[in-house]
């Protein structure tokens, strides 16, 4: 059979409130043009995330039925961290209620803030929390992403990795001792959630070894990694993705994870260590922020949800259904004449609305314009990563500068929709290419001085 079909059957469902074009016009203005204040009620398929807003399963619920909500030496720690240690082999596992909080921790620990010159802490792409993590503590976030990466319309299997020449270069520069650790994302999120190879990630983890230097992962979405390894990379073709997603860990000396991503959970997130000074200073810090090393910033009943989670995540049928039903939607707009980043990436699809809306200027918002039309049009949400979110003002002169790229994200929660929402989206897609020259930018008329798109205030042009 050529159809692939959701692997699973609903049973339980959440209703989807249908809203008019009329109302949707109400709608927008009472939201000043800016999605983020949308009431999540009032939208038909939400793409804004796929973060923390997965399906769970009937094992799952049966799970969070079942968690052991004991402060100290809970059982569904045990069982949580029997699976997260099956899967990564690190001798430590400290759970923590998000990604960011495990990020916290580690750069706490790793990075020395006492004298000495400014530490850095290289990645092929930083997400916007560990950046913001390792500039806190006063250091600095490089990004090494390959030329390749770069080129949205470029097709090419990992446009995730990482340069290693540069890698190189910036040891060789800088001192291995102002670096207290290396780090890759998978998938590189931030660079349109493109997969990292298996070679790459050797490569990063020999260069950070022979300088003595600790390899990490920043793991959100290793299993979605782990399937791309599987599908694109010479001799992986015949292994599991599971024995895929623990040769990676392995390859590393600790990890972070948002497990609000592969986790199939709507919250979580846990730090892996193998150092085990390291692992002490972090259960310290995580007693005085998060929580009692045994549940960590979580509930006994999340704990439970993960461990199901982190196993249900590595089923081939599943990846299949996920990583396919967004390369369908990337494929069909394409072929609509809308330019996106490609290849397809694992949980979202990037249009490229600088391409697409040639006649509006970048600090007129084309992105802002796009996300704005699919909404009216089909009450779908999407987020701009542009100029609304890049774009900064300069104080002195109260010019605006405009961001490198205008983009439209739209993230697939995972298991929520189905093979009918994704066509409804194409159709969308059809009518905004119907009428795209009519579409008109907007103009900022509120915004706070940092993280700005989260809250602005837009009025149409
Ligand atoms: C989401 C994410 C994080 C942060 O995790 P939270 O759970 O949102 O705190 C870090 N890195 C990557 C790559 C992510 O996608």
């Amino acid at each position: 059979m050529r159809t692939i079909i959701e692997p699973f059957k609903i049973k339980v469902v959440e209703p989807i409130r249908m809203t008019t074009r009329e109302e949707r016009e109400k709608i927008l203005l009472a939201a000043h043009y800016n999605p983020f204040l949308i009431h999540a009620k009032d939208v038909l398929i939400d793409l804004l995330t796929d973060s923390g807003t997965a399906a769970m399963s009937s094992k799952q619920w049966a799970g969070v039925m079942d968690g052991d909500e004991s402060y100290a030496g809970s059982k569904s720690f045990y069982r949580f961290e029997r699976v997260v240690k099956e899967l990564t082999g690190f001798h430590s596992i400290i759970p923590t209620h998000q990604g960011r909080a495990a990020e916290k921790i580690l750069f706490h620990i790793a990075i020395r803030t006492n004298g000495s010159a400014q530490q850095i802490i290289p990645n092929n792409t930083h997400f916007d929390t560990t950046r913001a993590n390792i500039e806190y503590v006063g250091a600095k976030a490089i990004d090494l992403p390959i030329e390749e990466g770069k080129k949205p319309s470029l097709r090419r299997p990992f446009k995730g990795n990482m340069d290693l020449e540069k890698l190189e270069n910036l040891i060789r520069e800088e001192g291995a001792s102002k670096i207290p650790l290396i780090m890759v994302t998978i998938t590189n999120n931030s660079n349109g959630g493109q997969p990292v190879s298996m070679e790459n990630l050797k490569g990063a983890r020999d260069i950070a070894h022979r300088h003595k230097i600790p390899f990490f992962l920043d793991a959100a979405r290793f299993a979605e990694n782990a399937y791309f390894i599987k599908l694109r990379e010479a001799g992986y073709e015949n292994k599991s993705v599971e024995a895929i997603a623990q040769e990676i860990f392995r390859l590393a000396d600790g990890c972070t994870m948002s497990a609000k991503k592969d986790g199939l959970a709507n919250m979580g997130g846990f730090l892996g260590l193998n150092d085990r000074h390291w692992a002490q200073k972090a259960r310290a810090l995580l007693i005085l922020t998060e929580g009692f090393p045994t549940y960590g910033g979580l509930s006994g009943r999340d704990l439970e949800a993960l461990a199901q989670g982190f196993k249900e995540v590595l089923e081939e049928d599943y990846l299949r259904y996920r990583i396919r039903s967004i390369e369908y939607f990337g494929e069909k707009i394409l072929a609509l004449g809308v330019p996106i980043v490609e290849p397809p990436g694992g949980h979202a699809i990037y249009m490229d609305a600088k391409a697409f809306l040639p006649h509006i200027p970048p600090l007129e918002y084309p992105g802002q314009a796009l996300v704005n039309e699919l909404y009216l049009v089909a009450g779908i949400r999407a987020v701009e990563i542009g100029s609304v979110m890049f774009g900064k003002v300069d104080p002195k002169t109260g010019q605006e500068k405009s961001a490198e790229m205008e983009l439209v994200r739209l993230a697939f929660p995972r298991r929520v929709y189905t093979q009918s929402h994704v066509d409804y989206l194409v159709e969308a897609m059809e009518e905004v290419v119907k009428h795209k020259k009519k579409l008109r930018g907007f103009r900022m008329v509120a915004q706070e001085p940092s993280l700005r798109h989260f809250t602005a205030h837009f009025e149409p042009l």
